[in-house]
C-alpha cells in the first residue's frame, strides 16, 4: 500500500479528543488512511516537507450551490433581501442546462480546494433543460474532493403561491422517482466513501408539506441524510407563520425533519425552543456566516447553539450570495460576527477552526473525517505561514483564522493530492475558468 509522510509541520492541528496540537509534527497516510501522528516518523514512500507550515485536517463545507458561481455579482441581485433576490436570479437559472451546471461545478470545487476544503455537499434544487446530479457528481469526480451531493427540489411554482416561476418547478412524483434513482447510481454508506447522497426539498416556501413528509419518509428508508434552507431571516419566519401557522423549527418536527440525520443551513432566527428542540434532537446546522451577511439576514446565534449542543458546521452557501467560496473565509467570518453579537471573547480563533472541521464533518454524518488520528481518512490542509499574510504572527495556528493564508498549499483527500504547491492538480484551471467566463456570457446576453 502507497505511504505518504507529511514530515516536520511547523504546527500539527489534530482536533483529535484532546485537541492536541504538535510542534513538529509528522503525519503519516497509508492508503487513504492515517497510520500515524506524532514525530520521528519515517517512510519508504513520498515525504512532504511541511516546515513552516500548519497543518490541519481538511475543511468541511456544509452548504453549497456550486451552479451559482456562474451567476456571481449579477447586477439586479447585489443588494436584495433573499426573496428579491431569488427573484432576480430565477429567470437566469432557468436557462441553464447540463454544461452550466457541470462546469459551475468545477469552478466551485476548485474554488473550495484552494481554500483547503476536503468534503462539501451541495445543494442542486433546479434541474432545468435536462440537466441532473450526475452532472455535479462528474465535477466531483474530476476535481477530486470528496462530495455529498443533495437531490433538491422545488414543486410550488408562482401560480401556485410560491416563490419560484413554474418553469423552474417539477411535479412531485418525478421529483421522488428521481431521488430514488440517484440514491441508487451514486450513494455509498461504507467509511471512506467518496461520495453520499443527501435529499434536500430546496425550502417551505417551494414545495408542500406532502413532499417534505415524503422525503423524510424515502431518506429514512434508504439510510440518507436531509437538508433544506430554514429560519434564513424574518421574512422566512414571516412565512411559515402565516402559511403554517407555526414557526420553521416546529414546522420541521412534525414532518419528520430533526434528528441527527437532518441538517438545515442557515438557522439565523432559531429562538430559545427551537435551539433546544435541535440540540435535543442532534439536528445540525449548516451556519453561512457570509452568505447571512451579504443578503442582510442577520447575525445566527452560534454561540447559543455551540453552547446548547447543537451540531453546527460551516457553509460558504451559493457564489450568488457571498459571493465567494473560500471556506478559510468562512471561519474567520463566523468568528467575528458572534464577537459583533457578544463581545471580543464570543468565539476564538480555535473554535472556528474547529467547526469547519470537525464540527462539519459531525454535521454531515463522517465520524471518518474532521480529524487528523490513526483511523481516519487521510483529508489533509497543508498551510504556508511563512508568507506576508502571517508574517509576524506569534501564534501560527490563531493566525490561520485572525491573519490568513486565504489558499492552502497542499491538499489531499483520501491520501490523493489535490492541491499543490498552491494550484490545482487534477485539472487544467486555466481551461476551467475560460469555460466558466464563456458561459456566463453567454447567460448575460
Ligand atoms: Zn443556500
Amino acid at each position: 500500500m502507497s505511504e505518504i509522510l507529511i514530515r516536520n509541520a511547523a504546527h500539527l492541528v489534530t482536533m483529535n479528543p484532546a485537541r492536541e496540537e504538535i510542534a513538529g509534527g509528522d503525519l503519516l497516510v497509508r492508503g487513504g488512511v492515517i497510520a500515524a501522528v506524532g514525530r520521528g516518523l519515517a517512510t519508504a514512500g513520498a515525504v512532504i516537507d511541511a516546515a513552516g507550515c500548519v497543518v490541519t485536517p481538511g475543511l468541511v463545507n456544509t452548504h453549497h450551490h456550486l451552479y451559482q458561481t456562474l451567476t456571481r455579482a449579477v447586477p439586479g441581485g447585489q443588494d436584495a433581501l433573499l426573496f428579491g433576490w431569488l427573484k432576480a436570479l430565477y429567470p437566469v437559472w432557468a436557462r441553464f442546462g447540463p454544461e452550466e451546471i457541470r462546469v459551475s461545478a468545477l469552478a466551485g470545487l476548485a474554488e473550495l480546494a484552494l481554500s483547503g476544503c476536503t468534503l462539501t455537499s451541495d445543494h442542486l434544487y433546479l434541474y432545468p433543460n435536462g440537466a441532473r446530479l450526475d452532472d455535479t457528481v462528474a465535477a466531483a469526480a474530476e476535481i477530486g474532493l470528496r462530495f455529498h451531493p443533495t437531490r433538491g427540489a422545488m414543486s410550488i411554482g408562482e401560480s401556485r403561491g410560491g416563490l419560484p416561476p413554474d418553469a423552474l418547478v417539477e411535479e412531485e412524483a418525478a421529483i421522488l422517482k428521481d431521488m430514488e434513482r440517484v440514491v441508487d447510481a451514486f450513494h455509498d454508506p461504507a467509511p471512506g466513501a467518496m461520495v453520499r447522497v443527501g435529499l434536500a426539498p430546496c425550502s417551505p416556501f417551494s414545495v408542500s408539506r406532502d413532499l417534505m413528509r415524503e422525503t423524510a419518509r424515502l431518506a429514512r428508508d434508504r439510510g440518507v441524510m436531509l437538508h433544506t434552507h430554514l429560519a434564513e431571516n424574518d421574512e422566512d419566519v414571516a412565512y411559515s407563520l402565516a402559511k403554517f401557522g407555526c414557526r420553521p423549527g416546529q414546522y420541521a418536527e412534525d414532518l419528520g425533519w430533526t434528528g441527527p440525520d437532518v441538517w438545515h443551513a442557515h438557522c439565523v432566527r432559531l429562538d430559545a425552543d427551537e435551539i433546544g428542540l435541535f440540540a435535543r434532537s442532534r439536528t445540525g446546522v449548516a451556519h453561512c456566516p457570509c452568505s447571512n451577511c451579504r443578503l442582510g439576514s442577520g447575525i445566527a446565534p452560534l454561540r447559543a447553539m455551540r453552547d446548547a449542543g447543537v451540531p453546527v458546521g460551516l457553509g460558504v452557501d451559493g457564489s450568488a450570495s457571498n459571493d465567494a467560496g473560500n471556506l478559510l473565509a468562512e471561519a474567520r467570518q463566523a468568528m467575528l460576527l458572534q464577537r459583533v453579537a457578544r463581545g471580543a471573547d464570543a468565539m476564538s480563533a480555535r473554535e472556528a477552526l474547529e467547526i469547519a472541521t470537525l464540527g462539519g464533518a459531525r454535521v454531515l454524518g463522517r465520524d471518518d473525517c474532521g480529524a487528523l488520528e490513526p483511523g481516519r481518512r487521510a483529508d489533509i490542509a497543508v498551510w504556508d505561514i511563512d508568507g506576508i499574510e502571517a508574517a509576524g504572527a506569534w501564534d501560527p495556528v490563531a493566525a490561520l483564522v485572525l491573519c490568513g493564508p486565504t489558499r492552502v498549499r497542499d491538499l489531499f483527500v483520501e491520501g490523493r493530492q489535490i492541491v499543490r504547491d498552491g494550484h490545482v492538480a487534477t485539472v487544467d484551471l486555466g481551461r476551467v475558468i475560460e469555460h466558466q467566463t464563456r458561459l456566463a456570457r453567454r447567460l448575460m446576453a
